[in-house]
């Protein structure tokens, strides 16, 4: 059996990249030094200046190890901020923002998250187990496919203040977005077959006809145009069918739902219509969705279109 100097001398000198992208390098003059073996990996993601964890992954062979130590995470130090409400998730951020946080509508965001994993059917903070409070120049809220129990959102987009320019956010909405985004991403929602086809079918569409056709509905069906009233900035359905499958379920929950649609056009209803039918068969043809409440809800909106429309 190879020891694992052994093993190690194989890789005498190097400097070279695993296949996670890594710098793996042998620091030649520490050995000489210590007269041990020292190896470094360079991770391939550079650091960003955000609360927000990275992911990262190794191969361990160069350590003489067959194997590898996959989705490791690393945060900057942030700290567990202490919410009132005895809610099941860890929410986190930088010390700086801890005077601030009586501006801040935490609970609201969290709230939206809830909403979310309650008509999915799962237990609070079954998906989501933490949410970062980032306080970097990109103001927004966000979810990352790598660590699919995390989101984070940008302070000014929890604040209950005016910030230049914009009126504050309606945060509840915010973290329904963004928890749907985490719960498609758990059940693979993304990659329907069916949802794509819808995607693209409308996505022809609006090509063909930016101004009349489903540009428009696209566009109306963005969290910041849906509720004319709502202030809230954001939604870009038209990117792509995870975007566009966010922005739909958001509207299907919101809550002042049938007085909105009342006053939404013939087309966009008409479409609308369509779009719901594909999210009800996408629903009815997943065991664990079909008895959830989002598929219940999404039976209701037909049958107001049928009333009403
Ligand atoms: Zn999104």
């Amino acid at each position: 059996m190879d020891s694992l100097e052994n093993i190690l001398r194989q890789y005498a000198e190097f400097d070279t990249f695993d296949t996670f992208g890594n710098n793996v390098c042998r620091d030649m003059v520490a050995d000489a030094l210590t007269s041990s073996t020292r190896i470094t990996y360079f991770p391939a993601l550079a650091l960003m200046d955000s609360v927000v964890a990275i992911e990262y992954s190794f191969d361990l062979k160069y350590l003489g190890y067959s194997g590898v130590l996959n989705k490791i995470f690393s945060s900057p130090s942030v700290s567990r901020i202490k919410i009132d409400d005895p809610w099941p998730y860890m929410v986190y951020g930088v010390k700086k923002i801890l005077p601030k946080l009586e501006s801040y509508q935490v609970k609201d965001f969290l709230l939206g998250i809830a909403d979310i994993e309650s008509l999915f059917a799962y237990d609070l903070s079954e998906v989501i187990k933490r949410i970062y409070i980032t306080t970097d120049h990109i103001q927004n809220a966000g979810y990352n496919s790598s660590d699919t129990a995390s989101v984070y959102v940008h302070e000014l987009t929890l604040s209950k203040i005016d910030t230049v320019g914009f009126l504050p956010v309606d945060a509840r909405i915010v973290g329904r977005h963004e928890a749907i985004h985490a719960i498609a991403d758990k059940l693979g929602l993304n990659d329907n077959e069916l949802l794509g086809q819808l995607f693209w079918e409308l996505h022809s569409e609006f090509r063909a006809n930016i101004m009349g056709g489903s540009g428009y509905f696209y566009a109306q069906l963005d969290e910041e145009k849906f509720d004319p009233d709502s202030a809230i900035f954001g939604g870009h359905s038209f990117e792509s069918p995870k975007e566009f499958l966010a922005s739909y379920l958001n509207s299907v929950v919101h809550e002042n739902w049938e007085e909105i649609m009342a006053k939404k056009s013939e087309g966009f209803s008409q479409t609308y219509t369509h779009v719901t039918q594909v999210m009800r068969n996408i629903f009815i043809g997943r065991p664990e969705l079909k008895n959830t409440a989002m598929a219940s809800l999404l039976e209701v909106r037909l049958v107001w279109f049928k009333e009403n429309k």
